[in-house]
């Protein structure tokens, strides 16, 4: 078993108080040591990384996307379209989708958010035509494959257009199928591989696309075994008008009535809650994922990250599909959600730190993960290390602002579970080019198929 120093950082960010400038170090998938500036390790160590030339994070956290939808970036009929009408374009081309491009879009995202520092991811898919009914398996293979940290969501559409829902009838699947499917794999998928990469959760897609019954089943069976619940919730007013429609009721009424308003519970964007309704959230402990790019191209509206943060709702960070991104790199989005939440707060109420917090520890509340999302001992050795050598960083002062400030996009080097997964920003676990040839043919032929 080898033991690792990662030794002397230029920064480090712990997500903690903890003084970490000695630097790291791991053993057997974990870290084992937190050094203060000048200690060494006590244990003896085989190997040394010199981490003097980088700013160091914990993996980061992703807490919502659709990899599948990495396939369908900047697609012409769907640019500078609002939610409903853009959703309604991009329907019939998804329902085309084959097992083979949806397995090479999970793998692409994967290694695009890898190569940004992100270690967890959390994919919300739910997609499941005719042929494509064992596409949660297929994103747990994938993982697995790559080593990495994934909460799978498995996400349902049960109410088509002939319904009054949003989705065309063709991707919709009866209640019956999604929640014999839902505890399928929470068995065979959730927590069951020895490193903790896997996870799953249930997800109804959102009010406009589901039944009621399915929303209160799928609460009761995550209840029943402990899985975490998602949906995505108050992304536009398109959807409160939708719901006082359907159901009389704003969308956290409706939330709360089948039984979603709770710790398990984490909602994509959040956006458009009251005063009254942040504090509920904060209350029930709900957690939410802000989605910065995705919010300002579809033109949604900004998250109330700080209120809702001190009413007691854990947030987190999340790209969000690439249809709508359109790229899955979170250590870009660490800077969007910087400017995107300096449009609301004043430049003081919202720092640099608030927003890698976001995409660690906030995340890692989000999914209710006490293991990963900061650095300390005992958590699992989920680390990114960013060197600042490009044009942009040069003549920077403070390091951990820099990375954030002038746009670090690539890290230098990522470890998950205590092994190495980057260095030298390549991926160490296959050929990137490779990969993006086959996903790119892969997304040509998804798009002429309509
Ligand atoms: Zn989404």
């Amino acid at each position: 078993m080898t033991t690792l120093w990662i030794k002397n950082p230029n920064a480090i960010f712990t997500a903690n108080t903890l003084d970490a400038r000695g630097g790291l170090v791991v053993r057997d998938g974990h870290i084992v040591e937190v050094l203060s500036a000048g200690q060494t390790p006590t244990q003896t160590v085989d190997d040394t990384f010199d981490a003097s030339e980088h700013v160091v994070l914990p993996g980061l956290v992703n807490t919502h996307h659709h990899f599948y939808q990495t396939l369908t970036r900047a697609c012409p009929p769907a640019l500078n379209k609002r939610l409903f009408p853009w959703l309604k374009t991009l329907y019939p081309i998804w329902a085309g989708l084959q097992p083979e491009q949806h397995a090479l879009a999970t793998e692409l995202a994967m290694v695009e958010l890898l190569l940004s520092g992100c270690t967890t991811v959390a994919d919300h898919h739910y997609l499941f035509p005719a042929g494509l009914e064992n596409a949660i398996d297929t994103q747990a293979e994938v993982a697995l494959k790559l080593g990495m940290r994934a909460t799978l969501t498995r996400g349902s559409m049960s109410l088509s257009e002939d319904d009054g829902g949003l989705p065309p009838r063709t991707v919709v699947q009866s209640e019956q199928v999604i929640l014999d499917d839902s505890e399928r794999l929470i068995k065979r998928w959730h927590q069951q591989d020895e490193k903790g990469l896997l996870q799953v959760a249930l997800a109804p897609c959102s009010p406009f696309s589901v039944t009621t019954d399915i929303m209160r089943a799928s609460a009761e069976l995550a209840e029943r075994y402990d899985v975490g619940l998602h949906t995505h919730l108050a992304e536009t007013e398109d959807e409160n008008n939708f719901c006082l429609r359907m159901f009389g009721q704003r969308p956290l009424d409706y939330l709360d009535s089948v039984g979603w308003l709770n710790n398990r519970t984490w909602l994509a964007h959040g956006i458009h809650f009251n005063d009254e309704e942040v504090q509920r959230l904060g209350a029930a402990g709900t957690g939410i994922c802000h989605c910065p790019s995705s919010n300002m191209v579809l033109a949604s509206g900004i998250c109330r990250v700080k209120e809702l943060r001190e009413a007691g709702s854990p947030v987190g960070l999340g790209v969000d599909g690439s249809a709508s991104n359109d790229h899955s790199n979170l250590m870009q989005e660490i800077r969007q959600a910087l400017l995107i939440q300096r449009l609301r707060y004043q430049a003081d109420e919202f720092t640099h730190e608030d927003a890698i917090y976001l995409a660690t520890k906030g995340s890692a509340q989000v999914l209710r993960r006490d293991d990963i999302g900061e650095l300390a001992v005992g958590k699992k050795a989920d680390i990114a290390l960013f060197k600042l050598d490009e044009p942009r960083f040069s003549g920077a002062h403070d390091p951990l602002g820099a990375l954030v400030l002038c746009g670090a996009s690539q890290a230098d080097a990522v470890m998950i579970h205590g092994e190495w997964k980057v260095r030298n920003k390549q991926w160490l676990g296959g050929d990137i080019k490779q990969l993006m040839s086959r996903h790119s043919s892969a997304a040509k032929t998804l798009f002429s198929a309509v």
